[in-house]
């Protein structure tokens, strides 16, 4: 059976109060547990929250890694640093880190390595923006972004893999993508692993939708078949919305 997982990516919000007060609400709040809950704050409060979240059933993640191992980085921030302060998973790829810093598949094929040497798990991020499905584009360009940044992994090392589609028009927008291209997007990318791993591996990876998820879709969202949760970004700033989405299965 494959995870459930609902994430909320805190992107660049809230200081150090607001913080570790949203992470205690999170950790303290009832959920029913039928879901892996991750919460994924700004790294500088990564190593706190990770202590608040020690004895609880919620795990933590960052928004992103270095794909270096160490060294003359200024300013990054390592694998080996995030797994030792007691983080779990890491975006990769998020449509913001590729929009506004650059980030190519090549680069973010070297992040999901170093992640997965550090034995974190990335939550490999891809999506189209709306040119590209108006163009009816959208299928080739998740397709490259899914072989150009992931399938240089083995079968052992795609299985600690999580993904997460999130077309761009449907991020901080309001627009939900409607159940069916989540579902018709989400078994795409479950056919291309199918053809590269074959179907007992496809079948074992989480893919999760993001984009405007809030508890008003998320339930019809997270009943495709091919849907194993959310990413969740405005949503996860708020306790009540953000375990009202995890409930929703
Ligand atoms: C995100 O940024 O990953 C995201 C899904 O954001 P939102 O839920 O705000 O659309």
């Amino acid at each position: 059976m494959r995870k459930k997982i609902v994430a909320g990516n805190w992107k660049m919000n809230k200081v150090h109060a607001d913080a570790i007060n949203l992470a205690t609400e999170v950790i303290g709040s009832s959920y029913d547990g039928s879901v892996n809950l991750i919460v994924i704050p700004p790294a500088v409060f990564v190593s706190e929250i990770t202590k608040i979240a020690a004895s609880s059933k919620v795990a933590v993640g960052v928004q992103n890694t270095s794909q270096f191992e160490a060294g003359a980085y200024t300013g990054e921030l390592c694998t080996a640093m995030i797994k030792s302060v007691g983080a779990q998973y890491a975006l990769v790829g998020h449509s913001e880190r590729r929009a506004y810093f650059n980030e190519r598949n090549e680069v973010l094929a070297a992040k999901v390595k170093q992640v997965l040497k550090d034995e974190l798990t990335p939550i490999y991020c891809c999506g189209e923006m709306l040119e590209e499905r108006e163009k009816g584009n959208h299928f080739n360009l998740v397709k490259t972004q899914i072989k150009e940044g992931l399938f240089h992994l083995d079968s052992s090392q795609i299985l600690n893999c999580v993904i997460a589609y999130e077309p761009v028009w449907a991020i901080g927008t309001g627009v939900t993508a409607s159940s069916d291209q989540a579902q018709e997007m989400h078994a795409f990318i479950r056919e291309l692993l199918t053809d590269k791993y074959g179907a007992d591996t496809a079948q074992s990876i989480s893919i999760l939708y993001g984009g405007s998820c809030k508890p008003s879709n998320a339930k019809e969202l997270f009943l495709n078949k091919d849907v194993d949760g959310g990413l969740i970004g405005g949503a996860s700033l708020n306790t009540s919305d953000f375990i009202a989405i995890a409930n929703s299965f």
